[in-house]
């Protein structure tokens, strides 16, 4: 077992300075053994409002949004480089407080570094463009960073899903107020920390402050002051961003929860797509927005697949996220496992087959942390709960289909429309199932984004906007179209 550094204690970061809050602490602990982790602050909303203050005037400054393109390239590329040089060290953080296996959280802080190093690239590729050239006028369009942005981010990838919003953010030319979820605010911290060391930020571009969604993040939702609020999180709070966003027209991206199918046909290449749709639902414990939680199988194999299928689940390792051994941790929080677990209960009150797992397990080190059993669910009706919600664990409902029509069909009977898997080989099967699909992604024999030159989001009640790619370098700009006229006259009529 890898050795726990002590736990630390982190203030906010406001204005280039680490500083305390009036509003108390929040104990971090690790889920799978209970133990404190780190004290983080419980902002207050004058917390917030002083953030947001360093935020607004750091862009009003233009300290950040005037400097060169390259400029704002090599602090990107430096944040990527000491992320890179600290992934050990914050890999083992990010595993005591989310219980992710060690591997996982390497991964997830090696695709943030790459995802940091390519809006680095971008930053310097913001392009605008000269639609209208006459004798008399000319017309240029221009990107400008929307001002000062609030990004809120959820615990399940909390650094991933951070760069999403922070690299596109900075290449812009933005200043930013974070604000991470209560359960993951020192790993974010601690990133922040390693971001605070790299020369040539202004102070006041990076804000972060700890605390509840309620308080501290519906303040920086609230605020006149904030431009943009770049969210993700469940689609509940994402209503309620969007409402209270209202008040200013605030700018809004929102990447939402998600109920994706994993769709296999018969002339599928089972030995990819087996383990694919074992580890679509059981990495991080289900807790991934894009978790292939539904799992569709042609009825000509349904059977058998799905008794590969559970074997492979059953064998999955659980256990501590700092053991090299397991593949499979704890879910967050005790709130976390009482949702999956009622969620449990209501599948098999609703009618569905408990076909595997089902179980909290308690026995041995298990006891203090939340760990759940891989879970299948066979025989499930669509007007379910477990069919219709997102329940964000490692919980499996599985259907057999006969045809495209009919995977399509069950496919879209969700209020979410994030993401989805189909394994086939016929070409015109896969165009067919690729087009009727209502999501923001679609993988065809693969699973997962294959880099962050790609765009992600949600149709439906999944979100509003594109974040990674260029598509989401663009959520933090906005356009202005300057005419000039070039014969020194005024025409009253427009002709
Ligand atoms: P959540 O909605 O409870 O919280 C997300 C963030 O919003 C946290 O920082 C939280 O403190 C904050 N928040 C909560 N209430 C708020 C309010 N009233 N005003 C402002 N901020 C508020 O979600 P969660 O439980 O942290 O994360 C799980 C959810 O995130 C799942 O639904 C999952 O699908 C979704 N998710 C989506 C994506 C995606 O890219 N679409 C990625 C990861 C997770």
């Amino acid at each position: 077992m890898v050795a726990k550094p002590e736990a630390k204690i982190y203030g906010n970061y406001i204005g280039g300075d680490w500083v305390e809050t009036s509003g108390g602490w929040v104990e971090g602990r690790d889920p799978a053994t209970g133990e404190l982790v780190s004290r983080t602050a419980k902002s207050t909303t004058e917390d917030v409002g002083h953030a947001i203050e360093a935020a607004r005037s750091a862009f009003d400054s233009g300290a950040w949004s005037s400097t060169r393109p390259s400029d704002r390239a090599r602090v990107l590329r430096e944040i990527t480089g000491r992320l890179r040089e600290e992934t050990e060290s914050l890999s083992v953080l990010l595993t005591l407080e989310t219980g992710k296996p060690l591997a996982d959280s390497r991964g997830e802080l090696l695709n943030a570094a790459n995802v940091l190093e390519y809006y680095s690239s971008a930053a310097r590729h913001i392009v605008g463009k000269v639609p209208r050239y006459s004798g008399t006028d000319i017309s240029l369009v221009v990107h400008e960073p929307v001002g000062v942005c609030g990004l809120i981010v959820p615990w399940n990838s909390p650094i991933s899903l951070l760069s999403w919003k922070l690299g596109p953010a900075l290449a812009a030319g933005c200043t930013v107020v974070i604000k991470p979820a209560v359960y993951t605010s020192g790993i974010t911290m601690e990133f922040v920390k390693l971001i605070g060391a790299v020369e040539g930020i202004p102070a006041g571009v990076i804000n972060a402050v700890a605390g509840s969604g309620e308080s501290a993040g519906s303040e920086l939702v609230r605020s006149p002051k904030v431009d943009k609020v770049s969210f993700t999180g469940s689609t509940e709070t994402g209503r309620k961003i969007m409402e209270m966003a209202a008040s200013n027209l605030k700018k809004v991206n929102l990447e939402c929860g998600g109920k994706s199918a994993d769709i296999v046909f018969d002339d599928a290449n089972i030995q990819a797509a087996l383990p694919s749709a074992v580890w679509s639902i059981f990495r991080s414990a289900g807790q991934s927005c894009n978790a292939g939680s539904r799992l569709l199988v042609q009825d000509t194999i349904y059977d058998s697949f799905m008794n590969s299928f559970k074997s492979a689940a059953s064998a999955i390792r659980i256990g501590n996220g700092l053991n090299p051994e397991t593949e499979m941790g704890p879910v967050v929080s005790e709130a976390q496992l009482n949702r999956v677990m009622g969620y449990i209960q209501a599948g098999q009150e609703d009618g569905a087959r408990l076909t595997l797992g089902g179980k909290r397990l308690v026995d041995g080190d298990f006891a203090k942390g939340f760990f759940v059993q891989p879970t299948v669910f066979e025989g499930v009706e669509r007007d379910m709960r477990i069919f219709q919600e997102e329940i964000f664990g490692p919980v499996l409902c599985a259907l057999p289909f006969t045809d495209e029509e009919d995977a399509i069909r069950i496919a879209n009977d969700t209020r979410f429309g994030l993401a989805g898997d189909v394994w086939a080989r016929g070409l015109t099967r896969i165009m067919k199932v690729s087009q009727g699909v209502r999501t923001g992604t679609l993988w065809v024999n693969r699973h997962l984004n294959p880099g962050p030159e790609v765009p992600f989001g949600g149709y439906k009640q999944s979100g509003v906007g594109r974040e990674t790619g260029i598509e989401g370098l663009m959520e933090f700009l906005q356009t202005k179209h300057i005419s000039l006229g070039l014969t020194d006259s005024f025409e009253r009529v427009r002709r």
